[in-house]
């Protein structure tokens, strides 16, 4: 496929693993904060074609995998009533509540159906007038402009059987609640590309000044992450903390300002609950007062609903880089993706799912692996 195959070189990936090899000096920890870039770094394996001296941790960057425990038991409790459509996305039907999961409501009879849009959420609404639709809107930046739009759209329309829960996190700052644990051994970071196509790059040179360390903005695809890492480590020898742009092809400083106008309109900046993590300032969007009748959460009462997370699970360490899916005394034993104890283990871009997948039989860049 053109476009895509000159980023899954395998003598291309191998040259630039060489220059990462002959540039460093000295064991660097960097993190990749997209749960897409993870899965791609375990799927090529790119981590072993690296040197010993870099380590790679992984960070929060997976939308399922963050959202906390009480939204999902919210959007239970949503979809189970009887003259509700529950409309999400795949991944989420699977992600344990409390209880049961969205899976599970759709077997005991809940009207729960998968889209691949918000707005095929809205065109079920125009249908379906005697019922409500909802629409469970997470996600990080790069699904919230599709979401604002479809808020927008029905206001627009006049439409009284749309709502949507929404539960959008923003990476920033959590990257700044991360960076600045006295935990945290992170000492470079791949910035997440999508994120940074619509919101483009300017507050990663805050955290960059902030924190003193190298920033760059990476892809998606084998050479784009070799290539970030490359620009991170001549960064780190040489004692500079920057923010560069790897994903020319998709980022710009400025990034999408028509989608940051939609999502301006229709949310706004709250505090934000992420999994296992707790409660982190601004880090999340809420719809506005201006859209109340299309808030889920005012509509049926929801936010009384509070959980606990499961003990057993160490999803909290593992988004935030401390430690490995692997360190987790449930990883592939009493938690696999067949039976899932946290969403980690659920979602595509979940980091337990690609340790998983992938350690297993594990496809590598050398053999010219394709997907
Ligand atoms: S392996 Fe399962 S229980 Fe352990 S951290 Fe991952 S999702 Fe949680």
């Amino acid at each position: 496929m053109k476009y895509i195959d000159e980023y899954r070189d395998a003598g291309l990936a191998q040259s630039i693993a060489q220059a990462i090899r002959a540039r460093v000096t000295r064991p660097w920890v960097l993190m990749e904060i997209c749960g897409g870039q993870t899965h791609a770094i375990m799927r090529y394996g790119l981590d072993e074609l690296l040197p010993p001296e870099i380590e790679l941790v992984h960070g929060p960057g997976c939308p399922v995998c963050v959202a906390p425990l009480e939204i999902i038991d919210k959007a239970l409790s949503i979809a189970a009533r009887p003259e509700v459509i529950f409309v999400s996305y795949g991944d989420m039907l699977r992600v344990p509540g409390s209880q049961t999961d969205l899976f599970r409501v759709k077997a005991a009879g809940g009207d729960v159906r998968i889209a691949y849009s918000p707005m095929d959420a809205v065109k079920l609404a125009r249908e379906n007038p005697s019922r409500q639709v909802v629409f469970f809107g997470i996600g990080f930046e790069t699904t919230a402009p599709a979401n604002a739009m479809a808020v927008w759209q029905a206001k627009q329309e006049g439409l009284r059987n749309f709502s949507m829960l929404a539960a959008h996190v923003l990476v920033p700052p959590a990257m700044r609640a991360i960076l600045g644990s006295p935990a945290c051994r992170v000492q470079g970071l791949i910035a997440p590309g999508h994120v940074c196509a619509v919101m483009g790059w300017r507050e990663y040179q805050d955290l960059a000044h902030e924190f003193r360390l190298p920033v760059v903005i990476g892809g998606f695809e084998p050479v784009d992450l070799l290539e970030a890492i490359r620009l991170l480590v001549a960064q780190l020898e040489e004692g500079r903390a920057e923010v560069e742009n790897q994903y020319v092809r998709s980022v710009t400083r400025e990034g999408n300002q028509a989608a940051q106008r939609i999502m301006a309109k229709v949310f706004e900046v709250c505090d934000q609950k992420w999994r296992g993590i707790g409660a982190i300032p601004a880090s999340g969007y809420r719809i506005r007062r201006e859209f109340a009748d299309y808030d889920a959460e005012r509509i049926f009462g929801t936010d009384q609903i509070t959980a606990e997370e499961p003990k057993e699970c160490i999803s909290a360490l593992v988004l935030q880089g401390l430690k490995k899916p692997a360190d987790c005394a449930a990883f592939g034993a009493r938690c696999t993706p067949e039976s899932p104890l946290g969403a980690p283990m659920v979602s595509s871009e979940g980091v337990c799912a690609a340790h998983y997948a992938y350690r297993r039989r594990a496809p590598r860049i050398e053999e010219g692996c394709r997907p």
